[in-house]
């Protein structure tokens, strides 16, 4: 922390803000809207994604007409599964599973990290919209961690806010690095798995529920060239 940070006088972290806020909003959804006893369990919700990646993949997409239903969406969300993707722009989740509009509560940012914003996004959509399945997803190529992999072993600088972001993904560069082999594949695999472990083991709201059974988090990686959605 730069001493002007730490100057700061103490206050409530960005995470609690925005939970407070979305508590407050959560009260005033329907109760109805709350609980998963009428949600797609995650199995279901992880065929669903790959059935849509499969129809999407071979160019016979079934979700094209966004406006089917807009009126209806407007009183509430019951979104099927959460997706934390990188920012990429030729990573669209909802294009990529062929989903519409309410399908899927999309987090992104570059390099698909679990971020203390990202999670309590993610808690969100699992403690008050029903959604029962996360899936982290990275991709092929990705600049974020090729950044990181040539920050950690070139000892590249960036500039601006660039070097606080890989940081988070450092860990999983390094590791690869030490390994040797596809190094970009295989830490971008790593981020991955780096993610849903980060997931699943949060406390106090994600690890319970995922323990459970209740709730899962998979990990998976997209192929930019073929479109192709893969479990890591
Ligand atoms: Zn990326």
């Amino acid at each position: 922390m730069c001493d002007i940070c730490s100057a700061t006088p103490p206050g409530p972290s960005r995470r609690s803000v925005l939970v407070g806020g979305l508590a407050a909003l959560a009260a005033s959804l329907p109760l109805g809207a709350l609980g998963s006893e009428d949600s797609v369990d995650p199995e279901s919700a992880l065929q669903r994604l790959l059935d849509g990646n499969a129809r999407y993949a071979s160019g016979t997409r079934a979700n094209t007409d966004f406006s089917v239903g807009r009126a209806q969406r407007a009183l509430t969300q019951r979104p099927f599964a959460a997706i934390l993707s990188c920012a990429d722009s030729r990573v669209s989740p909802e294009l990529a599973f062929d989903q519409g509009p309410g399908d899927l509560f999309v987090v992104r940012l570059a390099g698909n990290f679990v971020s203390e914003d990202g999670l309590a996004s993610l808690e969100y959509a699992v403690n008050f919209l029903g959604t029962r399945l996360i899936m982290v997803l990275g991709h092929s190529n990705c600049g974020a961690v090729d950044a990181a992999i040539k920050v950690v072993r070139d000892k590249v600088e960036l500039p601006g806010h660039l070097p606080e972001m890989l940081r988070e993904i450092n860990p999983a560069a390094e590791t690869v690095l030490a390994a040797g082999g596809d190094i970009l594949g295989t830490a971008i695999t790593e981020n991955v798995r780096l993610g849903v472990q980060s997931l699943a083991t949060s406390q106090p709201s994600l690890a319970p529920r995922v323990g459970a059974g209740d709730v899962q988090v998979v990990g998976a990686v997209y192929d930019l060239a073929t479109g192709r959605v893969g479990l890591a």
